[in-house]
């Protein structure tokens, strides 16, 4: 069958794929899911993925394809019905989705390349001592842009590039790169003519006066045992290994240089490799069993099943039986978790059950092992694989079984850029193309999520007792207004808490406190004028941190030293208000002198393996009080920690947000979930202003299903999730009044098609600028019964268009955020 066009998805925000021809000698290896390098425009080069053929006939003679990257498909077919899904329900592109999906390196770059006209010598030529510099150098081979700024030495040598353009002497091409690069270390061995005991006495006595030589050969020697097997020299040791024992590495050089030594690069693989510790096989508990048995019962009857189990009841091992049970019958699974912070506890438990047989996809990861996971999947070397959100995008084949571990997390949702996708859905949607199951598990499901159980959507299955003899802690509040006026706060802590963290202390125990912000203050204010230093960016006030005296944008990372005088009236009296982790981890280590502090934030966490080092240093004992951010609420398993404190609940339940009763509720519960996990006194200490406020009380009674039934009210008589869906509309532009009068044009427009759908806006939302860009919402509500959300979005974007054509609307960005959280 003679192939002649193909589809190219090229990653890039424009709708649609691009048809190219494809030249005769590329006909014979190439399929769906192939890379391939086409032109776009007339210099520029991208990677796209062939999404299909077709033979029909065009009006026009589309371009060529200019090569294949590929011998096999880096994408499969499920995966590119995966991609169009996203695309369409998540209202992008399915550019956009490719370019989130691939790792970059698997995205080949476009530079621009110079090279010299085959007939030209730049000696016969009269010309300038820059050109002629530059030809000359052309004529060995062709250069980027980069090296020729280096050879002419200007910075800018476009000019120069022009006008031998112009004189027809050079040329000017875009070329691809392939950014992905194998690891390679440096070895180095014997001679393999030399390993021979008579051949090797013999090189004794040439190396006896040249004693550093000698050095480097018995240095080799002591490490592999040539004179007892010759075999071990063969693979030889790390260049850098040989180098650490103290030896010379000019005489090494010179002994390669020789041929004593060989000296090669080999490629290794960028995983770690995790010795397989295999332990002794858990045993599940009877009520983890009976749940076991409820959730196969589940899956003959629903796609998904919600594991509905309280913190530590030992969902984890569940997870691990059903993992076991889908490798052996030849199902792939994928196992979702919300952020990196979870990874580390869980992948150790992992690695002792399964050894290195999975793969580990997550954002810390270098672009290049992600590469490398990715064609692990592709090779079918993993069939098992654990990551973060974007570990939906892999390119599996046949997934049985996936888990999304702490589905209630919002950090499965992604906000910037497009695709605005939430990793438990698209699991959803990926696990009906593979006809596989979904089991989602978690202490405190979303609303939505325990909506869809109770409707019998979605299976259920409770896990309501902590596994052996640990209970649920015991919660207690701290009043912060009595305590106040009774003038028995120390600093930010509470009596109550203080007294609490002494006798934890003395007992050698640990304890964890919450507080869901970093920096030092929130802010800060002049005590006369009340001025805010904001960020000139983005509308938003400057977070104090002290371990670098720097007032920062938590938005747009925009920074300045800290100030000493109101910038307004010039008053040295500047206050902090509020505070957050830095702070009070400082008074930590005032109020508890012999403690050791560690915080526990982005700030101290974002090298690959800060957050692990945290964790380990935690678990050995090393740390007595740990404090941090939401980081510390989720899945840990610390055996010796009993009191948990959590700060600042009153600000997490009044947030102006729908669904802050939810999180508050969700995150308390949470890190409350981290006390008394090995025994029976666990105890949870919440500061707050008012201790009978509802979501407080729902706390206190414990019981999820208490909670749900009070807050399901109120999003039925308010009409929000999941009695409705959302679909939010992001204006920005630099004019605050062309981003309102664009949003505006918008919603008159939707008005037309959408009368009987709540419309709310445009608003200014609580943080109105970020970047330079004034912003403006409308959030559509959709019922769930009766409207075909298909049309909805077609609606939605032939609005874009109409507004588009007005020319005072056309540089207004547009972002639709479906399901925003
Ligand atoms: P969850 O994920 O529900 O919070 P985990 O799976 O982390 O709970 O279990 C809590 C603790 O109890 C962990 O330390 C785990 O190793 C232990 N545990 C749970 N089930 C068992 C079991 N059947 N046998 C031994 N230990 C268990
Ligand atoms: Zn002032
Ligand atoms: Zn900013």
């Amino acid at each position: 069958m003679p192939l002649t066009d193909v589809e190219v998805i090229l990653p890039l925000p424009l709708p649609g794929s691009f048809t190219y021809r494809l030249p005769a000698d590329l006909k014979s290896n190439i399929g769906v899911g192939y890379r391939v390098i086409v032109p776009l425009g007339p210099k520029k080069i991208y990677t796209g993925i062939i999404s299909g053929f077709h033979e029909r006939k065009l009006e026009y003679a589309p371009k060529y394809v200019l090569d294949v990257l590929d011998d096999a498909p880096i994408v499969n077919a499920s995966q590119l019905d995966f991609f169009t899904w996203l695309a369409s329900y998540y209202m992008c592109t399915i550019g956009e989705v490719i370019n989130a999906a691939l790792p970059s390196a698997l995205k080949l770059s476009s530079q621009s390349f110079i090279s010299i006209q085959d007939n030209v010598n730049p000696d016969d030529l009269d010309l300038e001592e820059r050109e002629w510099r530059l030809l000359r150098s052309l004529k060995e081979s062709e250069r980027s842009l980069a090296d020729v700024s280096g050879i002419v030495d200007l910075k800018h040598p476009q000019r120069l590039i022009k006008k031998l353009v112009e004189k027809g002497l050079i040329d000017v091409y875009e070329k691809v790169k392939d950014r992905y690069q194998p690891k390679k270390v440096k070895k180095v061995r014997l001679n393999h003519l030399l390993t021979e005991e008579k051949e090797l006495e013999t090189l004794f006595e040439q190396l006896a006066s040249k004693t550093k030589q000698l050095d480097v050969l018995l240095a080799y020697l002591r490490v592999v045992p040539v004179l007892e097997d010759s075999k071990a020299n063969h693979p030889g040791i790390l260049k850098s290994s040989l180098l650490s024992e103290d030896i010379s590495a000019s005489s090494l050089k010179t002994l390669v240089k020789n041929n004593v030594f060989e000296e090669w690069d080999e490629v290794v693989s960028r995983l770690e490799d995790t010795p397989s510790t295999h332990s002794e096989p858990i045993q599940l508990s009877e009520l983890q069993q009976k749940a076991l048995e409820e959730i196969h019962q589940s899956f003959q009857s629903h796609r998904v099943t919600l594991l509905h189990g309280v913190t530590g009841s030992g969902k984890t091992e569940v997870y691990i039986e059903l993992i076991k049970e889908q490798l052996k019958s030849g199902g792939q699974v994928l196992y979702l978790l919300p952020e990196i912070a979870l990874t580390t506890q869980i992948i150790s438990r992992l690695h002792r059950v399964f050894g290195n047989t999975f793969g580990v996809y997550h954002s810390r990861y270098s672009d290049n092992e992600r590469v490398e996971v990715w064609k692990k999947v592709l090779n079918q070397e993993y069939q098992f694989i654990v990551g973060v959100r974007s570990a939906v995008f892999l390119p599996f084949d046949r997934l049985g079984l996936i888990l999304v571990d702490e589905e209630h997390e919002t950090s499965y949702k992604q906000f910037e850029p497009a695709p605005r996708y939430h990793a438990r859905d698209a699991a959803i949607y990926l696990a009906t193309l593979h006809d596989a199951h979904v089991l989602l598990g978690t202490a405190t499901p979303a609303l939505e999520t325990y909506q869809n159980a109770l409707d019998g959507k979605y299976g259920l299955v409770e896990l309501d007792q902590r596994f052996g003899e640990s209970h649920a802690p015991a919660i207690h509040f701290a009043n912060l207004l009595k305590e106040r006026k009774r003038k028995k706060m120390k600093g930010n802590f509470s009596s109550t808490l203080f007294e609490a963290i002494e006798a934890a202390l003395e007992k050698k125990e640990q304890v964890i406190l919450f507080q869901n912000r970093r920096g030092y203050a929130s802010y800060i204010s002049c005590e006369s004028c009340a001025h805010i230093p904001k960020c000139p960016n983005c509308a938003v006030s400057l977070t104090y941190h002290q371990f670098n005296h720097k007032l920062v944008c938590h938005y747009c990372g925009f920074n300045q030293p800290m100030l000493t005088d109101c910038t307004n009236c010039g008053s040295k009296e500047l206050r902090n208000v509020g505070f957050g982790t830095e702070e009070l981890e400082e008074e930590l280590k005032i109020l508890f002198p012999t403690a050791i502090v560690q915080r526990m934030d982005l700030d101290t966490t974002r090298s690959k393996y800060g957050y692990q080092r945290i964790i380990e240093a935690f678990e050995e004992g090393e740390i007595d009080i740990l404090v941090g951010t939401q980081m510390v609420s989720k899945g840990l398993d610390f055996d010796h920690v009993n009191l948990v404190g959590v700060f600042d609940a009153d600000r997490m339940i009044h947030f102006p947000d729908f669904r802050s009763h939810e999180r508050a509720y969700q995150l308390i519960m949470q890190v409350s979930g981290r006390a008394g996990r090995k025994s029976q006194n666990g105890k949870v200490i919440v500061q707050t202003n008012d201790p009978e406020q509802p979501v407080l009380e729902r706390v206190r009674d414990g019981n999820y299903r208490h909670f749900f039934q009070w807050e399901i009210l109120e999003r039925e008589g308010f009409v929000y999730p999941p009695f409705c869906r959302i679909i939010r509309m992001v204006f920005k532009h630099r004019e605050k009044q062309t981003s309102l009068e664009g949003a505006k044009f918008f919603s008159q427009e939707l008005r037309k098609g959408m009368g009987t759908s709540p419309i709310i806006g445009p608003v200014e939302p609580i943080i109105g600028k970020i970047r330079n860009q004034y912003l403006h919402e409308i959030t559509l509500k959709i019922a769930k019964k009766g409207i075909n959300l298909a049309a909805v979005k077609d609606y939605l974007w032939s609005c874009e268009k109409i507004m588009r054509q007005h020319p005072a609307f056309k540089s207004v960005g547009l972002v639709f955020d479906v399901d925003p959280m």
